[in-house]
């Protein structure tokens, strides 16, 4: 299994949720099979009983679970059917490892963070990422991990030290991850500013995670020399630096991807390129 992880910095509302599922469909027109997994760090096990005027509305999956309207997107742009068990939340990863603590499973061990929460994430991940979700069977070819909030949250911490084990224990041929940033424009000096982004990428690579693509959100096209002081800032290839502009219709950015090969970039980093086809998008 091939993992995609996508992470945010700075702000959250920035698009994490249309970049991930836009990045499946670009992955899924090159030819692969594509399944997903949303991570939400809240403490409710579930968003049936959130409020939808902070939250929106709750999407609702075929198995009845009551899910964040991420896994809507996904299911939409991806045309699979998810599981309750795609959407992780930090409520659901205590309550497996507290009702294991209660069978004893633990056999007399202190019951901690890391090990034993952060183990059951990462055993959470890669079992639920073997489920069919598009009608055919066996496991799908890459899974793309949408991470909620924003990198140096509190409550994304034991998510992220969980994946930088996973990344680590399925090696780096099988791990992508990319960051979704934003880069505002000041008003009076009219520049694109790359600091907010060069911080969120020191804090994820301080926390033992470096990006290979950086997902930039920003107004207008991003310019060449924004693109050149990113590159040298968060290490990352000048050709994996995508820009994803406010675009009209959230459809157009799956398109958008594509024309900045954003699937030869991921393709690459996970040794897939050679095996799939050119995308075939409308
Ligand atoms: P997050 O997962 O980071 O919270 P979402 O993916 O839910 O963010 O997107 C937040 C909002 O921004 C949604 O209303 C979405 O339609 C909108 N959005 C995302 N990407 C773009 C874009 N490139 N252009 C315009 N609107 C966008």
């Amino acid at each position: 299994m091939k993992y995609v992880l996508v992470t945010g910095g700075v702000v959250s509302g920035l698009g994490k949720g249309v970049t991930a599922s836009s990045i499946g469909v670009v992955l899924k027109a090159c030819g692969l099979r594509v399944t997903s997994i949303k991570i939400d760090p809240y403490l409710n096990t579930d968003a049936g009983t959130m409020s939808p005027f902070e939250h929106g509305e709750v999407f609702v999956l075929d198995d009845g679970g009551e899910v964040d309207l991420d896994l809507g997107n996904y299911e939409r742009f991806l045309d699979i059917t998810l599981t309750k068990d795609n959407n992780i939340t930090t409520g659901k990863i205590y309550q497996s490892v507290l009702e294991k603590e209660r069978r004893g499973d633990y056999l007399g061990k202190t019951v901690q963070v890391v090990p034993h929460v952060t183990d059951a994430i990462k055993n959470w991940i890669q079992s639920v990422s073997t489920i069919p979700v598009d009608g055919k069977e066996g496991p799908a070819d890459v899974c793309v991990i949408e991470l909620g909030g924003t990198v140096g949250d509190i409550e994304s911490m034991p998510f992220i030290e969980a994946l930088r084990q996973l990344s680590f224990s399925v090696g780096p041929d099988n791990f992508c991850l990319i960051h979704v940033s934003l880069i505002p424009v000041l008003g009076v000096v009219g520049e694109q500013k790359t600091k907010p982004t060069q911080h969120s990428v020191r804090e994820l690579r301080a926390l033992g995670l470096t990006p290979h693509l950086l997902a930039c959100r920003s107004a207008q096209p991003l310019l060449e020399n924004t693109k050149e002081k990113l590159s040298q800032f968060c290490h990352v290839p000048i050709g994996n630096i995508l820009n994803i502009h406010d675009v009209p219709n959230i459809w157009h950015v799956p398109l958008l991807l594509r024309n900045q090969n954003a699937h030869i970039s991921v393709l690459n980093q996970l040794g897939l390129v050679s095996l799939a086809s050119p995308p075939n998008l409308q």
